[in-house]
């Protein structure tokens, strides 16, 4: 994924169109619990000035992501729109945007996915998913994290 900066400096302030299909597994996310479930599509138009690049573009793929409630994979779209400037050297002949779009895209990952915002969830005493059946525990009002306290010190 690179962007020629002769091309953008003879273009002389005008915007050049670029686009750019990575496998996910190029992007080297380290992310365990992401799959991709289609190739990241990358769309940019990027204009030279000044001694900066300006790039405004969109990342758009489908992902597979585990519910941070019940713990299900569930297919997730991801679309993100993303804008930067990037400081270019004199010398420099062009820019690699490897590790520009992997920020953006580890950035913007859901920070605790939910395969749904009704999620019920697995139950904290018998781990039942909540979604599929009701599983009879007595009501517990105790924090979860204490709860997980109690587990270890009942050991
Ligand atoms: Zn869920
Ligand atoms: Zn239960």
């Amino acid at each position: 994924m690179k962007i020629d900066i002769e091309a953008l400096r003879s273009a002389g302030g005008k915007t050049l169109t670029y686009a750019f299909t990575v496998h996910g597994a190029n992007l080297d996310t380290d992310e365990e619990d992401v799959q991709f479930l289609t190739p990241v599509q990358v769309e940019l138009e990027a204009m030279y000035g000044e001694g900066k690049v300006k790039v405004t573009g969109s990342l758009r793929t489908s992902l597979i992501l585990t519910c941070g409630r019940c713990l299900k994979s569930f297919s997730y779209p991801y679309d993100q729109e993303f804008e930067d400037e990037i400081q270019v050297a004199e010398e420099e002949t062009g820019i690699n945007l490897t590790e520009l779009i992997r920020d953006i895209f580890i950035t913007n990952l859901p920070f605790k996915p939910l395969c749904s915002t009704a999620c019920k969830g697995l139950c904290p005493r018998c781990g039942v998913d909540l979604n599929e059946k009701q599983c009879g525990c007595p009501a517990d009002d105790m924090d979860p994290r204490l709860l997980e306290l109690k587990k270890l010190l009942d050991k």
